[in-house]
């Protein structure tokens, strides 16, 4: 048993006061974990575009104070009663959506969308009583996603905590506990390019190039990157991505674009972007008769997605995931794994690195379309 377990540990967490304004270091109190939760000690946490997202709360639902953060790598500190597969000093990952291992989805192999523990981006409370662990001067802060890594020491589910091999390098694998395992599986799991076939990428972040990395590793001959923002095409380049296109250098729909560039369509698309125009594209750019295109990016609350029926009669395929359908407990394990034999290239997702102390930059890099992951060290 740890000394602290069992007690109110104060330390120190970035929170949002509000949507869209810099987050502020505060001294937090946060509670031991009650039944079926762990308390974690994150080490490394990093940036990634759903907290933006969230924080800034244009077309999302506002919930404020908060602390976001859910791409992160820790040790477990105490453990709730009843956890009995976690102990103090486990290398762990926690992940925004989780596995009771109970469920007919955690029973399916073909679902990752836990009943219980499956994201839940307005629930801001832990499950066991409907509160919150954080405070600050007594005032309670919401959680995010069930994670909340912007902070030294966090609550969270037993059911969303990955407990990994204590040899990797939490610096580097904690990208795996979202970002990267999303679009990484998205291809793998979900759009299964075969060998050979054409791929195209909406959105060249850390999300759409994990799933660049997926094609690679697949074997698609062609992979067609599309972003807004054409500094990000020289990056993409080290992910496989061999042609590039940005929807803003013609004055017709990017799905011709791409139709006119691959006879017809693609085979298969991922898009990770979160802007419902670049759904649509990804949907209307495949291939009639075969090709399937999975949607990856998050969406505004009041956006509908529109296109013509006469595309399902086409035999064109829409899917979409969350976390590239692994099943956080029982999969990323093996995700980490496929770093450790060197499978899987992870150093080059991370671009930026900063002291907890200024994690504002981190936001600042990522609304600015600068790198891909900035890493957030906690204890510097
Ligand atoms: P990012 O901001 O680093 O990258 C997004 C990229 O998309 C940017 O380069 C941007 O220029 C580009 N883009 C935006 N609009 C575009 C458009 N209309 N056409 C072409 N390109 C466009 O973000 P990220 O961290 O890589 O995340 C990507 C998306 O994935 C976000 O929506 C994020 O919320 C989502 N996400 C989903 C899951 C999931 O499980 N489904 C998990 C993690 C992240
Ligand atoms: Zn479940």
């Amino acid at each position: 048993m740890s000394s602290t377990a069992g007690q109110v540990i104060s330390c120190k967490a970035a929170v949002a006061w509000e949507a869209g304004k810099p987050l502020v270091i505060e001294e937090v109190e946060v509670a031991p974990p009650q039944a079926m939760e762990v308390r974690l000690k994150i080490l490394f946490t990093s940036l990634c575009h759903t907290d933006v997202y969230f924080w800034e709360a244009k077309g999302q639902t506002p919930m404020f104070p908060r602390i976001f953060g859910h791409e992160a790598g820790g040790i477990v500190e105490s453990v709730g009663e009843g956890v009995t597969d976690l102990e103090p000093g486990d290398h762990v990952l926690p992940v925004f959506t989780g596995e009771c291992k109970e469920c007919r989805h955690c029973k399916s192999e073909e679902s990752n969308m836990c009943d219980l523990l499956r994201i839940n981006t307005d629930r801001g409370v832990m499950l066991n009583d409907g509160k919150s662990r954080f405070s600050v001067r007594g005032q309670p802060i919401y959680h995010f996603v069930g994670t909340s890594t912007f902070s030294e020491y966090t609550v969270v589910h037993a059911g969303c905590v990955a407990k990994i091999n204590p040899a990797a390098p939490l610096d580097i694998v904690c990208v795996l506990s979202c970002g990267i395992s999303t679009g990484l599986g998205a291809t793998l799991n979900v759009a299964k390019p075969e060998k050979g076939s054409s791929v195209a990428i909406f959105g060249l972040g850390a999300v759409g190039l994990a799933a660049a990395e997926g094609a690679r590793i697949a074997g698609a001959s062609r992979i067609i990157g599309v972003d807004l923002n054409s500094n990000r095409f020289e990056e993409a380049k080290k992910f496989g991505v061999t042609e590039f296109v940005n929807p803003k250098d013609y004055d017709k729909p990017v799905q011709e674009v791409i139709a006119e560039m691959t006879d017809g369509g693609v085979d298969r698309s991922v898009e990770c972007t979160g802007s419902i125009n670049a759904m649509i594209s990804a949907f209307e750019c495949v291939h009639d008769g075969w090709g399937v295109a999975v949607l990856v990016g998050v969406p505004n609350k009041d956006d509908s997605f529109r296109t013509h029926p006469i595309n399902f009669l086409n035999e064109k395929t829409l899917k979409g995931t969350f976390f590239g359908n692994y099943k956080p407990r029982s999969d990323l394990p093996s995700v980490v794994e496929k770093y450790m034999n060197k499978e899987l290239e992870l150093e080059k997702f991370i671009t930026h690195e900063v002291p907890f102390s200024e994690i504002n930059k981190a936001f600042e890099y990522m609304l600015s379309g600068a790198g891909l992951r900035c890493l957030i060290r906690m204890d510097a």
